[in-house]
């Protein structure tokens, strides 16, 4: 199957003080449609930076990313502006919903944005937020709705479009653990079931098990990528798991420096 996303070589210099810091140092990987995929690593180790150039937010000093066969480095700032709209959904720690929007019309917002909303759109955004348990909610504005339902209306906007690629920063930070398992569950089955490519950075090992494959960072390199279900079903629960593969066990130190 051909790849939705390729980095290939990809390095962020950040001048300072009069020296640099490689905050990405020639990260390079593959991934198909159908794949949630988690980003780990400790603080400083290049996790946003990487997040940000993915989504096309930031220019990556050298190297390229491949979304569905277009190079987001070679395209003009208007067209990288419309490809993102288009091609990429984003949510963010903090979920930035516009506080006097409903919920519905918070998803119906990225619609509007690519003049695209239509009654089919809105039945898209009801079934959306309906699959994100959210059937009720649909007039409730964000400061009505609790932690875990702000994160999932955060998700349905980032998935309306149809976006090829999904990046989530940390979905889960402000939610409780039942929450989290459920945002992430509900996020692996859409990637799975709309055949997306899903990014989410997490500290949270135990949300690795509904992912396909870990990426780890670390001082910016690309560390380890950790794909059988095996591995990630024994990271998410080392205390249960009679044989984790040595290179697991150090992966976990890798995480404990973390913040
Ligand atoms: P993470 O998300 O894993 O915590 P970051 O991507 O935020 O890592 O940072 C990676 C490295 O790049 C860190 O050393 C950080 O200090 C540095 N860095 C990030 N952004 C900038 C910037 N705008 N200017 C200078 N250094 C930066």
């Amino acid at each position: 199957m051909a790849l939705s996303l390729e980095a290939q070589s990809v390095v962020k210099v950040y001048p300072v003080d009069g020296n640099v810091v490689k905050a990405v140092d020639g990260v390079s990987f593959g991934l198909q449609r159908g794949e949630l995929v988690a980003l780990v690593g400790p603080s400083g180790s290049g996790k946003t930076t990487l997040l940000a150039i993915l989504a096309g937010l930031l220019s990556p000093t050298s190297g390229s990313i491949v979304i569905d066969g277009q190079d987001l480095a070679r395209m003009k700032e208007a067209e990288r502006a419309r490809f993102r709209r288009r091609k990429i959904g984003f949510t963010f720690q903090t979920n930035n919903l516009v506080s006097y929007l409903t919920a519905l019309e918070n998803v119906e917002l990225m619609l509007r944005l690519n003049r695209e909303f239509n009654a089919a759109g809105r039945k898209r955004a009801k079934e959306l937020l309906a699959r994100l348990g959210l059937e009720k909610r649909w007039h409730a504005l964000p400061r009505q709705l609790s932690g875990g339902e702000q994160q999932r209306v955060a998700i349905a906007r980032a998935l309306i479009n149809q976006p090829a690629l999904v990046l989530a920063d940390e979905p889960t930070a402000n939610l409780d653990s039942e929450r989290a398992f459920q945002v992430v569950q509900t996020l692996a089955s859409l990637v799975h079931e709309q055949n997306r490519v899903g990014i989410m950075v997490t500290h949270d090992l135990r949300l690795v098990e509904y992912t396909d494959k870990v990426i780890q960072l670390l001082d910016g390199r690309l560390a380890r990528i950790i794909s059988p279900q095996d591995d990630l079903t024994c990271l998410a629960n080392p205390a249960e798991c009679t044989m984790i593969p040595t290179d697991v066990l150090g992966f976990e130190e890798g995480l404990q420096n973390d913040n």
